[in-house]
């Protein structure tokens, strides 16, 4: 190793005055290449500069422009949740939703006032202070579910309120008595015993008293029981009161209101039961024969003195519907609401 440096020196130094010249002009070249060559990166350099300032001013630019329609977004989002919220005051079942929307409309509020609105930033400018566009996106969304969820709210409230005047309406278009209760529309009924109800047809029955089956019944077209029992009498018994009740409506402006019609053997042996002799014997009731229909004891609606009662009374034999004359005022067992069909 050591004789190989040696040998390598003594070239050197033999080509040194050879080499001087040759070597000056090579700095010197080497001077030029390098100052040029110091130029031309600083070219380049200058280059990279303004192209990445461009990017960057481009950057900023779809930065800005994104925020700006995330704030605009957002802040049709807040109008719309200010209007339904403005409409549903007092207009919701449970305010909890409405409490929900003024809170997230209120961070809306601060975002935006925090945001500059995107015509106030220009390119050249740094990027402002103020919510992501991706902040003020997801803002938006909370606003517009937040205001669905008020909306969806107010609607349930308004149909339900539609609903509660309908049957008001419907309420208050029904006659009332004169003297039917200094209440206006208080109309109680006089009737305080247990609940009765009024018979489907008896399966199997053998069209004795209170054992009708259906081929013997027919149901009236209008109207069912508390417990969703239709209202069955004899066919022909149905058909007279179906054109009865065609003249009541057209006169008082709703159907004819029924309680009870047929009632069946087990259910006249209860009645029998809790309420003694006042009602039938059991195999014994015009009811059990599918020809007897009960109103509701309701006096101001059905009682001996309504407009109701005397139309009954006054139209129902031409169609074959009569009140017994022991059910009559002055009569052995006096019942307003008690008629029969006797064709
Ligand atoms: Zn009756």
């Amino acid at each position: 190793m050591a004789a190989a440096v040696v040998a390598v020196a003594l070239v050197a130094g033999v080509g040194v005055g050879l080499g001087l010249q040759r070597s000056q002009d090579h700095a010197r070249l080497q001077a030029e290449a390098s100052a040029s060559a110091e130029v031309a990166a600083s070219a380049r350099a200058q280059d990279t500069a303004a192209y990445g300032a461009a990017v960057a001013r481009a950057g900023r630019e779809a930065g800005a422009a994104a925020r700006g329609a995330a704030r605009d977004a957002l802040l049709a989002a807040v109008e719309q949740g200010n209007e339904t919220l403005a409409a549903s005051d007092g207009e919701v079942a449970d305010g909890a939703v409405r409490d929900t929307l003024a809170e997230v409309l209120q961070r809306a509020k601060h975002a935006l006032e925090s945001t500059p609105a995107a015509s106030a930033t220009t390119s050249s400018e740094p990027a402002a202070d103020g919510e992501s566009a991706a902040a003020l996106r997801t803002l938006a969304a909370e606003v517009l579910a937040a205001q669905k969820a008020v909306q969806t709210a107010h609607d349930e409230w308004v149909a339900a309120r539609a609903e509660q005047e309908a049957r008001k309406a419907a309420e208050t278009q029904r006659p009332r008595a004169p003297g039917g209760g200094s209440g206006g529309d208080r109309c109680e009924t006089t009737y305080d015993g247990p609940p009765f109800y009024t018979s489907p047809p008896t399966r199997g029955g053998d069209g004795s008293n209170g054992r009708l089956p259906e081929s013997m019944l027919q149901a009236t077209s209008w109207g069912v029981d508390p417990k969703g029992t239709r209202y069955w009498l004899r066919t022909e018994a149905t058909q007279a009161l179906e054109r009865l009740n065609v003249a009541f409506r057209a006169t008082f402006g709703h159907d004819l209101d029924l309680d009870l019609t047929y009632r069946d053997f087990d259910t006249q042996t209860a009645m029998r039961k809790a309420l003694g002799s006042i009602a039938a014997v059991p195999g014994t009731s015009k009811h059990g024969t599918g020809y007897a229909l009960d109103v509701p004891e309701l006096p101001c609606e059905y009682g001996w003195d309504t407009p109701q009662r005397a139309w009954l009374v006054a139209n129902g034999p031409s169609y074959g519907w009569v009140q017994p004359s022991w059910a009559l005022r002055n009569g052995s067992n006096p019942e307003y609401w008690h008629y029969e069909y006797v064709g």
